[in-house]
């Protein structure tokens, strides 16, 4: 049964200059137990795509599309059936950077307490925050901590915590690693894994496609807002095809074989006049005269790519 389902959704951020379309005409789907790594360069739409399921895009809107729990549209509800039933409570998410926006002068305590009570939590506070303070792989010594008495992966744990006070069905986790040394990133992995096994769903947004096949089943790749590749994570990593998915692949640092690191030439396009046909037409070594038309969607064996080479 479908868990969760964006359709055609567009979202976009207003400016001077026009609408930056920072998502344009995303869609994925995935079944029940199954999680997504969201990967792209930098600005691609990742976030925006996150924020969009919480339906908080701070200076931004959702102009079309629909999103899907369990069957029932998230965007249809009013904003405060959304904001009573379902956000936090149903979806919930790790905010890019959150670790850095605790509060110094509050305790941990003091901060689950906080969120406890503007969610009108009536259960008992200090064994809730005691038991998810366990589920996250923390001591108890830590409640009463300070920010500044924690290091960065019990920070970062901390607020993966609070996105998990109210049992949500759907994590999204924007960058939950970056900024953290390689042995704190794999604490961090291991810890989504569990909750993985625990029966949650996680979309993790990342620049890094390494850390995906870790924790999802399925792969989005974004690329100036639109998602040029979807489908299984092993396909993807055995078989890429669109040229952009090979090219990141082919981006990430190896210990053996070829030394040498790939990159990407040139940078991609403007969001607020993209052009019409594939947005990867400038720096795409298979470039054809008929790229610069729609860019197409095909079907692959598990999602789609949307890339002329495979009409
Ligand atoms: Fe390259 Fe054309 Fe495919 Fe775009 S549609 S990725 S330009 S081959």
């Amino acid at each position: 049964m479908t868990f969760i389902s964006v359709e055609n959704l567009k979202t976009g951020y207003e400016t001077e200059k026009g609408t930056v379309q920072a998502v344009d005409d995303v869609s994925f789907a995935l079944e029940n137990g199954e999680s997504i790594g969201i990967a792209g360069e930098s600005a691609c739409g990742k976030s925006t795509l996150g924020l969009s399921i919480m339906r908080i895009v701070p200076d931004g809107n959702i102009a079309s599309g629909d999103i899907t729990l369990e069957g029932k549209s998230i965007l249809k509800m009013s904003k405060s059936e959304f904001a009573k039933n379902v956000r936090w409570k149903d979806i919930s998410m790790v905010f890019q950077g959150a670790m850095n926006s605790l509060d110094p002068v509050f305790t941990v305590e003091e901060q689950f307490i906080e969120v406890l009570k503007q969610h009108r939590y009536n259960g008992d506070y200090k064994q809730k925050i005691s038991e998810i303070v366990n589920s996250v792989g923390l001591t108890q010594d830590v409640i009463k901590k300070y920010p500044h008495e924690l290091s960065g992966g019990m920070k970062q744990r901390i607020v993966i915590a609070i996105a998990l006070l109210l049992k949500p069905k759907f994590v999204i986790a924007d960058e939950p690693t970056t900024a953290l040394d390689v042995l704190v990133q794999a604490q961090i992995i291991n810890l989504l894994k569990k909750l993985k096994k625990d029966g949650m769903s996680i979309m993790l947004i990342t620049h890094d496609l390494a850390i995906i096949s870790e924790v999802a089943e399925k792969i989005g790749i974004m690329y100036a807002g639109k998602m040029i590749e979807f489908g299984s994570a092993y396909e993807i990593y055995k078989n890429p095809k669109h040229p952009y998915t090979q090219a990141l692949l082919k981006s990430i640092p190896r210990l053996r074989g070829d030394k040498v690191t790939n990159y990407i030439r040139g940078s991609p396009p403007s969001l607020i006049q993209p052009p019409q046909g594939c947005r990867f037409y400038d720096r795409c070594p298979h470039a054809m005269e008929k790229c610069k038309k729609d860019p197409p969607k095909f079907k692959t064996d598990s999602g789609y790519v949307s890339c002329w080479l495979y009409e």
